[in-house]
């Protein structure tokens, strides 16, 4: 143990590397700071020295140790926990084929009290096997860097958040006719439920909702966007269903897939070309545009704005939540031209929350208990994509964010 006069001395000169003491031996792994963040850690060095393994996914990039499993979202600050979303004090950024994690996540989420399995001094930058109480004079230091402490997550969410919904068709416009939904079922009944039932979940924790529809009525496609999320609006999220044309095994397909678009796709993509990449890629901005339908394309274009950013973040953040209850498999974020997003001057997503054409789908989408699991899913990742984007608006505020 530290004498509580030298851990004081300790505290005050910055920590340089990070120390992993396990039964096996002791493993240090040095600590970088970038752009006024406060202390990094590579998730893979972190792994060699948990004993634990990552997983690199797109956006998603998972530590899986003994006592749990954790999922960074690269490019934002937060990592879900079990089913627990959380906030980082700073982005998690890709660099080379590892990912650079706050030190935070060391101190406040693996060795929390509650899980036991670690313990971490900040005085020393000591993660050590097993739970335990922490001698009072190394208790991690709730002593933040101003950086670290103005770019917190804030505990709730401002009140003025402003979410539109987005029954999907409605009226003289049917949708799908929804092959496995009870008779006189079809899409536009299906989206209207569930849309309102995502309203109900958001209006509870106190963000205000406008539907596009309330009712059995069409709007047209091209107004829905621009009509009902301007300003202020934080989001438009559009609620469909899928289906397939009849062809061998199509009735097998089901999941649920999450659209995002980005406007005037062309002068943009020409514009973040030049930003990334030059001259030369500019040159040939329609090659971009075509290859632009696949993932790869699309993250690299996260950040060409925040409107494509939070689309896509929102997108994302759907697919996640959506998986931990609709077992019919997550088919991704997806880029498309829709023509109600297509409209849409505001961050703006649209989802595809199964397929009628799918037994185990459609009974999913049309049971009250289905709709309300799926309701509660994407409201619950609409609140955490608005948390995160409180967070960059702090930031911003603050000149402390990217
Ligand atoms: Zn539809």
């Amino acid at each position: 143990m530290i004498p509580a006069a030298l851990a004081a001395v300790l505290l005050a000169v910055p920590l340089t590397r990070l120390q992993i003491s396990t039964a096996h031996g002791v493993t240090e792994i040095p600590l970088l700071r970038l752009r006024g963040d406060g202390p990094l850690v590579s998730l893979n060095a972190l792994a060699l020295g948990l004993g634990a393994t990552v997983e690199r996914g797109d956006p998603w990039v998972t530590l899986q140790t003994a006592a749990g499993r954790f999922r960074f979202l690269a490019g934002t600050a937060l990592v879900q926990d079990g089913v627990t979303l959380r906030g980082l004090p700073a982005v998690s950024r890709r660099r080379g084929d590892s990912l650079l994690v706050p030190l935070a996540f060391v101190a406040e989420i693996l060795a929390s009290a509650t899980r036991q399995a670690w313990t971490y001094v900040a005085a020393t930058g000591v993660l050590r096997e097993g739970g335990g109480v922490v001698p009072i004079a190394n208790r991690p230091s709730r002593t933040t860097t101003g950086d670290e402490q103005r770019s917190r997550l804030p505990g709730g969410l401002r009140p003025e958040h402003h979410v539109t919904i987005d029954p999907g068709h409605g009226g003289t416009d049917p949708g799908n006719p929804g092959m496995f939904f009870p008779r006189g079922m079809k899409e536009k009944d299906v989206t209207l439920s569930v849309g309102l039932l995502v309203r109900d979940e958001l209006e509870k924790r106190g963000v205000r909702v406008m539907m596009t529809r309330r009712t059995d009525t069409l709007i047209n496609l091209g107004q829905r966007a621009p009509k009902y999320c301007t300003g202020d609006c934080d989001l438009f999220v559009s609620i469909h269903v899928n289906s397939l044309n009849p062809r061998r095994g199509y009735q097998e397909v089901r999941g649920f897939e999450t659209y995002f678009l980005s406007e005037a796709r062309d002068e943009d993509a020409a514009r973040v070309a030049r930003m990334e990449n030059g001259a030369q890629r500019f040159d040939n901005p329609i090659t971009e545009t075509k290859r632009s339908n696949d993932l790869d394309f699309m993250f690299k274009d996260l950040y060409r704005g925040e409107f494509l950013r939070g689309s896509q973040q929102a997108a994302a953040f759907i697919q996640s939540f959506l998986g931990e209850v609709h077992d019919g498999g997550n088919k991704g974020v997806k880029q498309a031209g829709f023509a109600v997003l297509n409209t849409a001057r505001r961050p703006s997503v649209l989802i595809e929350i199964g397929y009628a054409t799918n037994r185990e789908d459609a009974t999913l989408m049309t049971s009250r208990d289905g709709q309300r699991k799926l309701a509660s899913s994407i409201a619950v990742a609409i609140l955490a994509y608005l948390k995160e984007h409180d967070k960059e608006i702090a930031d911003t505020a603050l000149g402390t964010g990217p």
